[in-house]
């Protein structure tokens, strides 16, 4: 039999649990748990190039916590940035690493998702490569899609006018500045990937700096120690294993993981991201790490949708 002093331990019980749930919710120690870094990485998407259950390539970069640029834009980022419930509202700079359509087929979802978060007039300035034989400028591809006579004209005009400012970035063979205001700096340099105009990024705020490998085969590692150099956080497309274990083809367009170990190092940065992953990389993480702990001593992490970096 359940006596009155059972019954009432047991009450006393529940109402110091529901305080502690109501508190663990409203009071000001957990509001202050994560203070707003001055730089910091929203991964959208980590993998690619093949369907691998993660997005497409695709980060955000947030200011003082505030959304500012989206570097890549590739397939499922749409998603993700719903998931992450950023507010987009001054979100207008977006980089292009190349125009592969693991990196940009998702940038009409983006610029839609933009334009009815604000409605109201948006001017984007976009950066992205030059053209190549079987590439267009990263001017035309907007112009492709959003122009006039372009797949998706009719945002021009759908909640807002939207506009692009867009630049081509050819003949950067060292690195050049951007973009420099209010304290946001973004430089580049031209990457390789095979055919593909490629361009490597960095953007630098308040003391504080990433830069972005995007997919690079090893006539762009020269130039991305270059740019590199000391960052804080280097985020290397690491889609494929040390030789012979990967398709021969994928050696003429991606980095393995021996010569990110190599880079990371011979640059100094201080700690690594793997992302645009495949399926052969999740299933050998303990080789991949090895394999760049022989020459970099640094902190290795490998991306996944919706991780968030603060620096
Ligand atoms: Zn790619």
């Amino acid at each position: 039999m359940v006596s009155l002093y059972d019954r009432l331990s047991y009450f006393a019980g529940v109402l110091l649990m529901a305080v502690l749930c109501v508190c663990l919710e409203t009071c000001p120690a957990r509001a202050a748990q994560a203070p707003v870094a001055p730089l910091e990485l929203l991964v959208l998407g980590s993998g690619g190039p093949g369907a691998g259950g993660r997005a497409g390539a695709g980060y955000v970069l947030l200011l003082d916590g505030t959304p500012r640029i989206l570097l890549d834009a590739g397939p499922g980022t749409f998603v993700r940035l719903g998931e992450a419930r950023l507010d987009v509202r001054n979100l207008n700079i977006v980089l292009l690493t190349h125009l592969h359509a693991d990196h940009v087929g998702e940038l009409p979802g983006f610029v839609k998702a933009r334009a009815v978060a604000a409605r109201s007039d948006i001017n984007f300035d976009v950066f992205g490569p030059g053209t190549a034989p079987s590439f267009p400028s990263t001017r035309q591809f907007i112009d492709l899609m959003f122009g006039q006579h372009g797949a998706f004209g009719y945002l021009q005009d759908f909640a807002g006018t939207v506009t692009f400012s867009t630049t081509d970035l050819d003949n950067i063979s060292s690195v050049k500045t951007l973009y420099s205001q209010d304290g946001l700096e973004i430089h580049a340099i031209a990457g390789h990937h095979r055919d593909a105009p490629a361009v490597i990024y960095r953007v630098d705020y308040k003391g504080k700096n990433i830069t972005f490998s995007g997919d690079i085969d090893e006539h762009g590692h020269a130039a991305l120690r270059q740019i590199a150099k000391g960052s804080n956080l280097l985020v290397f497309n690491a889609p494929i294993l040390d030789p012979p274990n990967s398709p021969a083809a994928l050696y003429a367009l991606h980095t393995a993981p021996v010569d990110i170990g190599r880079i990371s190092a011979t640059a100094a940065v201080s700690s690594l991201l793997l992302s645009h992953l495949s399926r052969d990389i999740d299933e050998s993480r303990d080789a991949v790490t090895r394999s760049i702990g022989r020459s970099y001593q640094g902190p290795v992490q490998f991306a996944k949708d919706g991780l968030r970096i603060r620096l």
